[in-house]
Formats: C-alpha cells, structure tokens, sequence
C-alpha cells in the first residue's frame, strides 16, 4: 500500500528523475550508473555513511559481477585489492576432497569483504560522479507509486521536518527490512521457504586455516547461525518502483549469492532506466521483473541444493544423510556433476 504524499514545510518539492532508496550494493550500483550516464538521482539511506562503510557481511563475488562492475568503471580497488580463488574443498567421509573450480572451468571467484567494495561504491557514487546523497534520514515513506508522479519523504536529521522528493522513478534497494518492499505488501506475491537450520558464524582475527574455502559436512553438523530463509517478492516491479537487491529477494548465505544478485539486479535496473529516461525506451523497464526472476529462482534452487548436501548427513533421517552423501560423492566421481555444480558456484551460465 502506498501513501499519498505528504505535507513538508512549505518549500516546494525537490525533484529528481530517480530516487535511489538504500546506499548497499545495490543502490549505489544503480546510483553509479546512472550518474555516468549524466542522469540526476538522490540516494536516500538511514544510515550514516560510515555505518554502511563498515557493516561486514559478503565477501565472494561472482567473475561476471566483477566484469559487469568493470564494465561500468566500479571494479578499481577491487581487480587490484580482491583475492582470487581457484578452488573449495568439501571434508566428509573423514577426508579432504578439494574441487579446483578453475582447472575445471578456467572460472575463479574473487574475496573482497563487502564493506570494502560499498566504500568504493560511495566515492565513486558522490565524490567522484557528484551523486547527490542524503545519510541518516528517518521514517522513510513512499506515495503515488501508480501515477506518473511518485515521490518519496522522509524526516530531515537535522531539522526533524519531512521533506518531499518528487520524481519519476523509486529504485527500492532498501535490503530485507526497508519500506519499499513493504509498500507493495498485498499486492505482491511472496514466496518464502525456511531451512529450519541456524549457522553461527563467528569472526576471529586469525589467519585462515586454509587457502580456499571449506565445507565440513560431518554427522554433528555444520557450524552456523543467521536468519537461514529465503524469499522471492513477484513480481520485482510496481508502477514506478523497481524493487533492487535483498529488497526484492533474499537468498540464505548458504551459496554466496546475495550480493551477486543485488549486484545483477543494479546493472540492469540502472541501465534500463538510462535507457527510459535519456532515450525513451521502455523496453529494458518493461521486460526487468520478468528477467531478472529467472536468475532469482535459479539462485534460489541452487542454495536449497546446497543446503541439503551440508545439511542432510546431521539431520537424524538416515534416508536423507545417504542422499547427500550420494551427491557429494557423485561430485568427485561424474564430471558432468562436477561441471555443472561449477558453472553454478561460479554463477557463469550463458542464460537463465
Ligand atoms: P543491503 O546491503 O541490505 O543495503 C540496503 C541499504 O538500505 C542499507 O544500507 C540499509 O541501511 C538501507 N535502508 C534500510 N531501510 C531503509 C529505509 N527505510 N530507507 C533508506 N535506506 C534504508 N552475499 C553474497 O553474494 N556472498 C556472500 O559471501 C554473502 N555473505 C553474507 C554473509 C552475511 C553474514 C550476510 C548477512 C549476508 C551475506 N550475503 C552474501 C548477502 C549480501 O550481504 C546481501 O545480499 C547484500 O548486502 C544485498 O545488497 P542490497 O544492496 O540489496 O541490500
């Protein structure tokens, strides 16, 4: 449900072609684009910015994420700074089983901590391409989504007064807990699916006990704990609000794939309004849900796959442990498994 506006002080509205809700990955991304293609847009974020500077939480990015962020003049810091990884290793049956990923493929995943790349994402978005960007803002609202006239308010952090932003488009990039996602709630079709596990994660400043990645799957478990739940919100788009990122989808740490498709979703949701606004074509807006859903829900198979095969052996179903040790195996033993469970880690299928 949407809001009709509301009254500011008596200043007439701002306005901007594109209000970007929420400084993550996602909307600065979307922010970053549209700046370089000369296209005005306001970033809206309740943080502060070295709140969002510094919150760590990914850290693998997908070859063709890093490309698109190339492409897009975002991947400086990142090519020089990210470590590539070239393998994973699965440790069951009381043994070490190392995938190379990139002997097999020619793919590597690249480790650079979120909060890094969100830092660069900044400068670039307003100290570099001269964004324009509002920290701290409160009680966020979004009105008229169904006209040709959203606009979005907030309360003001200094002077405690709402003001209003007109526009022509909301980018909702607000992550799992923002408003815009909310804003559509009834009218949006949300699925959900719990994996009724926990991951405890703990952060140690110590050095890795290994080179690459590993996954223990052991009878007793997985170590874990964080929100494990995925959803899909259908569709991703609303009149004139674009949902971008966690705001649209999200996707359990199970597969790394949250910020890839944040970062997916920016490249084409920035584009394409770069394509509306500057040439009036539809097109990219038009056909942006439907799209970018196919890459979601593959996202979203390949994790509750995933999760099975860590998670199956502790369960206590004797049935379901023998299954997925079934599919760990077969990992070593079929190359076509190995393949394809390759192509997906690594996020480089051709089409979705
Ligand atoms: P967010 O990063 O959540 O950004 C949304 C922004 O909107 C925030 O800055 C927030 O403050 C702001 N905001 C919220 N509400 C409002 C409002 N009302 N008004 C204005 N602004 C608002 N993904 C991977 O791909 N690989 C990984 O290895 C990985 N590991 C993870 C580990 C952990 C512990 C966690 C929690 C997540 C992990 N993810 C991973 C997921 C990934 O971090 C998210 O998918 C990603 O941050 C999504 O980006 P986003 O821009 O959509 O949303």
């Amino acid at each position: 449900m949407t809001e009709t506006p509301a009254s500011s002080n008596s200043r007439p509205p701002q306005r901007f072609p594109v209000v970007v809700v929420g400084a993550g990955p996602a909307g600065l991304t979307v922010g970053c684009v549209l700046r370089a293609a000369g296209v005005d847009c306001l970033v809206l974020e309740t943080g502060t910015r070295e709140s969002v500077e510094q919150r760590p939480r990914a850290g693998v990015i997908e070859e063709p994420v890093v490309r698109g962020l190339e492409r897009r003049g975002l991947a400086g810091n990142l090519l020089e700074r990210a470590r590539r990884d070239t393998a994973c290793e699965f440790r069951f049956d009381g043994e070490r089983h190392p995938f190379g990923y990139h002997e097999l493929t020619g793919g590597h995943h690249w480790v650079y901590p979120q909060q890094f790349l969100v830092t660069d994402l900044v400068r670039e978005y307003a100290d570099v391409r001269g964004g324009a960007v509002r920290f701290g803002v409160r009680d966020m609202r979004v009105h008229d989504l169904d006209g040709d006239r959203p606009s979005v308010s907030y309360l003001c952090p200094e002077s405690g007064h709402r003001k209003v932003v007109g526009c022509d488009f909301v980018a909702g990039c607000d992550g799992a807990r923002g408003v815009t996602r909310a804003a559509v709630a009834g009218r949006a079709r949300v699925a959900r699916h719990d994996y009724g596990i926990g991951w405890l994660a703990l952060l140690a400043q110590a050095p890795p006990s290994a080179d690459r990645v590993l996954f223990g799957c052991h009878p007793d478990g997985f170590a874990g704990q964080m929100d494990m739940h995925d959803y899909v919100t259908e569709p991703m788009a609303f009149g004139r609000l674009y949902l971008a990122g966690d705001a649209a989808h999200l996707v359990a740490p199970i597969a790394a794939k949250g910020l890839n498709l944040a970062l997916h979703d920016a490249f084409a949701l920035g584009d394409a309004l770069v394509e509306r606004l500057l040439r009036g074509d539809e097109a990219g807006l038009a056909g942006y849900s439907e799209s970018r859903l196919r890459q979601v829900w593959d996202y979203q198979e390949f994790s509750q796959w995933l999760s099975e095969l860590y998670h199956g052996g502790a369960t206590g179903d004797p049935f379901r442990a023998g299954t997925a040790l079934a599919r760990l195996r077969r990992l070593f033993s079929s190359p076509a498994t190995a393949a394809a469970f390759a192509e997906r880690y690594l996020g480089t299928a051709a089409r979705y």
